[in-house]
């Protein structure tokens, strides 16, 4: 397999750590855990990306999710282009956040009212200050392994970039804030109900990834989403499930549709701004009145379903939506031959690793065991993990630079792009075992 070339990403880079922390806007982006440099991208469409030195990649992490369609699909491009002409930002009320929101009450089930920000992070957070707003308690339990974005309170045993660069409790955040978040191990109900015994009446929400991409991939065991659901009710506790990977990518309306379990707050990103910056949190009418301004817990933004990236998520979202019934089996299918494909290399190779799916969401963990929890997930291998990235990219293959990531697969990947994949996981394993 002929080495790529990155000598133009490798300058940039070396500008980039003189400018920016690490080189980077985000961790993960600076390669840290599988050595070696990050690539520069300079384009992308359908299921490929172009680097700066002209490289051509399957993307296999699809902006870490919005990009479930493949790259700049010409429908949303020209949906950008009809509403440029009318400014960029208004800070004043507008058409399509309306209708934005008529969409997402429509898609997902347990949204009644709906508040749109600019990124998963901001969902996130504003979702926890209107749940401790509603019910007039400060703790929250999350679960170790799960990232909810940057906000203070998630930043406690946390999974994506903040495990993979060896800080899941960040500097910074202060005990105060800390002691309000109380984690458990994920899938395990037993515990959530001891913790909850432990600070009875104290427990404003309990927040999840309701299928976790960000430890690598890890579903909900049988029950455990229904076991929470049950408990929040009966303990007055708000639900609240963090859909910003799995809304609008494991079904029309998320995995809450796809388990058939309500939460009282949804927390969005990624997909619903088609490639935008763009963040969304709704809930319950009752909760979400309690949102200034019709309530009193405060939460602004200048840029706010601003209107270019309110064109994009609607042209993304309606898009989604009509060819839903299609579009959702039609990925699953793909996902699905991806994952079979690398079962099935494994077995041919003789190894013996762990790999996870739900729908257009998958991880190969290099374990023979079962992966259920962030304790199971650190039993991977991460010296092989880093040769098997570096393996994929030398053969064209970009995936997502940690173990404690997702993939996502995206509509533009066809059975030929897939086939392409499939070739080079088989090489790429039998490579770094030296068969
Ligand atoms: N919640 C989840 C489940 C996420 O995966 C992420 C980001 N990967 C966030 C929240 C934060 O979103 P953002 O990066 O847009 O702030």
């Amino acid at each position: 397999m002929q080495k790529h070339t990155i000598s133009t990403s490798d300058s940039l880079f070396q500008r980039a750590q003189e400018l920016l922390p690490g080189g980077v806007n985000s961790p993960v982006r600076a390669f840290k855990a599988v050595g070696g440099h990050p690539i520069f991208m300079k384009s992308a469409k359908g299921a490929y990306l172009t680097d700066e030195d002209n490289n051509r990649y399957v993307d296999m992490i699809n902006s870490w999710g919005p990009m479930i369609l493949g790259h700049a699909p010409d429908f949303i491009e020209e949906a950008i282009r009809e509403a440029l002409p009318n400014s960029f930002s208004f800070g004043a009320p507008t058409r399509r956040e309306v209708e934005m929101a008529e969409l997402i009450i429509d898609m997902v089930p347990s949204v009644e009212k709906v508040r749109m920000v600019n990124s998963g992070t901001e969902a996130t957070m504003s979702a926890i200050r209107v749940a401790r707003g509603f019910t007039g308690r400060d703790k929250i339990i999350k679960f170790e392994g799960c990232y909810h974005g940057h906000g203070d309170s998630f930043l406690i045993s946390a999974g994506s970039g903040a495990i993979t660069l060896g800080v899941p409790d960040s500097p910074g955040v202060t005990k105060g804030v800390a002691q309000d978040t109380i984690t458990v191990a994920f899938n395990d109900l037993e515990a959530v109900k001891t913790a909850v015994d432990l600070a009875k009446n104290q427990v404003a929400a309990i927040i999840i990834e309701p299928v976790v991409g960000n430890m690598g991939l890890v579903p909900p065991a049988e029950g455990f989403l229904q076991g929470l659901r049950d408990l929040c009710t009966k303990e007055g506790i708000v639900l609240i499930f963090d859909e910003v990977m799995t809304g609008f990518r494991l079904s029309r309306g998320g995995a809450q549709e796809l388990f058939g379990v309500m939460p009282d707050m949804t927390t969005m990103g990624k997909i619903i701004g088609g490639g935008m910056p763009v963040g969304a949190y709704g809930g319950r009418r009752e909760i979400m009145d309690f949102v200034a301004p019709a309530g009193p817990v405060y939460q602004a933004g200048t840029l706010s379903g601003n209107p270019i990236a309110m064109a994009a998520g609607l042209a993304m979202l309606r898009h989604l939506n009509e060819n839903a019934a299609t579009l959702y089996p039609e990925l699953n299918r793909i996902s699905d031959k991806m994952v079979n494909g690398m079962k099935a290399n494994l077995q041919e190779l003789g190894l013996n690793y762990t790999i996870n799916q739900v729908g257009s969401m998958f991880s190969i963990f290099f374990t023979p065991q079962p992966v259920t929890d962030f304790t199971s997930a650190k039993t991977s291998d991460l010296t092989l993990f880093g040769k098997y990235f570096n393996s994929m990219l030398q053969k064209g293959i970009y995936l997502a630079p940690s173990q404690y990531e997702t993939l996502f697969v995206s509509t533009a990947i066809s059975d030929a792009v897939a086939d392409e994949y499939l070739a080079a996981n088989r090489a790429a394993l039998a490579e770094i075992h030296h068969l």
